[in-house]
């Protein structure tokens, strides 16, 4: 099996070591990926500093042709890459899996090449003329987490690009082998040093966010980690967006059909099998149709197949590794004694546990907030249901969490459905669905799920610096 590359300066730089990345469907090895060293680390960088100074001075068009470029080559190779995908990361190829994932990557690459930033004249009179600019920040990083490793990364990578900025990107441990691919094709079209990849443990991370060259890091991954980077970045006051963990919170009101809701509630829930930031994760339904709606759940959940991600009926797929397994493992295992258990919940033991981390569709109903599958992340495919008869205090236990991602509102009556909409904390809510991003409308946590938006121009413009000239 030959080892991946890092992608450092236009080239693929062979590391001294490798390590193993597992395809959770059989725990065999995927692929050999390339263990950087703080010296590879340091070379990316310098190649990125070095790239950037060139890069900038690029006209936008120039850029924005350059991204349009990119999302041609992901086309062309989107088989490739998703086979790739599935078999480091798990997800099924069809349905919302891997094929949708690069599908995604496309649309968005497009979407944001269209964008521009020109400059904004904030005075022209007898007094003189005020301009605002743009301007890039120098070196990004950009730190991934396993569950979209193509999607995320494009999200990083293209408004920073676009923007004048070079990247360093560091994937995942556990699903480093797409986004090393996904570089190689970008360096296919953009002059060497502009996006590099470096790939290795968690000891990588802690030395971009300190790094004095630099000047930004995007992040995607859990909570505990973006207070770790949140605190190191303040020594070089770098810019920050930190896209964090959610508990998002759907509210069901009285008058919905439970039959008719029970697939968006499904797929907002179970999405790449739950691993999800902004998944369905806490359930609350009004008494008056919560014995219907858990009903209804369970026999769409039943149809619902898991497997391994190169079957074709499959349409969920294992948990992507053996840490967030057991994460998930541990909380059912203390919700089954406190709720009622509609589906799975047997959770096998380590012992007994069959090859592939497949962990069984689980919903557990009668639990409430104070619960610690309510109250803590799950990133798994388990939802906790919760009974509520009053919406003052459904509201309130909604908005008692840290967390503040996505919420949604689920009711015939969309004039109401915006009024409860209007009282979640959280950076977005859907009606009647749940999870819907999209490239055109900025996305990001408030309260602990992070700082700043990504996507649309406001997530653009989180990759600059603004100057203002006054002549
Ligand atoms: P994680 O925080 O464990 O790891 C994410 C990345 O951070 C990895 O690349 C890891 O190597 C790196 N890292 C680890 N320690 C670091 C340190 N001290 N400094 C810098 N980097 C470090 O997260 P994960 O388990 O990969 O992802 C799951 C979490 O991500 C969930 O909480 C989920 O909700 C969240 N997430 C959020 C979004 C969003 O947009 N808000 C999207 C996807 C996932």
């Amino acid at each position: 099996m030959d080892p991946f590359r890092l992608i450092i300066d236009g080239k693929k730089v062979p590391a001294k070591q490798c390590f193993e990345v597992l395809n959770p469907a059989t725990e065999k090895v995927a692929g050999l990926a390339p263990l950087a060293t703080k010296d590879d680390l340091e070379n990316a960088v310098r190649a990125a500093r070095v790239a950037q100074k060139a890069w900038a001075k690029e006209t936008e068009r120039k850029r924005q042709t350059a991204c349009r470029r990119i999302a041609e080559r992901i086309e062309a190779h989107s088989e490739e890459l998703a086979q790739l995908l599935t078999a480091e990361q798990g997800k099924p190829l069809n349905g919302l899996g891997s094929r949708w994932e690069i599908g995604g990557a496309v649309a968005w690459t497009q979407y944001t090449a269209s964008l521009s930033m020109p400059p904004k004249i904030l005075q022209d009179n007898n007094e003189g003329r005020v301009e605002l600019f743009r301007k890039p920040i120098g070196v990004v990083g950009s730190i991934l987490p396993w569950n979209f490793p193509v999607l995320i990364a494009i999200w990083h990578i293209i408004p920073a690009v676009l923007a004048g900025n070079a990247v360093v990107c560091k994937p995942s441990p556990y699903t480093p082998l797409t986004t090393l691919r996904l570089v190689e094709l970008m360096n296919e079209v953009l002059p060497r040093g502009v996006v590099n990849c470096v790939t290795g443990d968690d000891d990588l991370g802690p030395m971009m966010s300190g790094h004095p060259d630099i000047g930004k890091i995007v992040f995607t991954g859990s909570c505990a980690t973006g207070k770790k980077i949140y605190a190191s970045a303040s020594e070089t006051m770098k810019r920050l967006t930190l896209e964090l963990g959610g508990n998002d919170a759907g509210i069901v009101l009285p008058d919905v059909d439970p039959k008719q809701i029970a697939e968006g509630l499904f797929w907002g829930a179970f999405i790449n099998t739950g691993q999800t930031c902004a998944a369905l994760k806490r359930l609350y339904v009004h008494e008056d149709v919560y014995e219907d709606v858990c009903d209804e759940l369970v026999k769409f959940a039943r149809k619902m197949p898991m497997g391994a991600g190169t079957e074709d009926s499959a349409m969920l797929g294992p948990v992507q590794n053996l840490r967030q397994f057991e994460i998930v493992r541990d909380l059912v295992a203390d919700a089954r004694g406190k709720g009622r258990v509609l589906l799975g919940g047997d959770v096998p033991a380590p012992s007994s546990r069959k090859q592939g981390y497949f962990f069984p569709l689980t919903l557990i109903a009668d639990l409430d907030n104070g619960d610690r599958l309510v109250d803590e992340e799950q990133f798994g495919p388990a939802l906790p249901i919760i009974r509520f008869s009053d919406i003052d205090e459904v509201i309130e236990k909604a908005n008692d969490n840290p967390n503040g991602l996505g919420g949604s509102v689920w009711s015939r009556d969309v004039t109401e459905a915006r009024r409860v909409a209007a009282r979640m904390e959280c950076g977005s809510v859907w009606i009647n669905k749940h999870g819907m991003i999209q490239p055109n409308a900025p996305f990001g946590g408030v309260k602990q799920s992070g700082v700043g938006v990504e996507f649309g121009q406001e997530g653009l413009e989180e990759y600059t610096d603004i100057q203002v000239v006054f002549s």
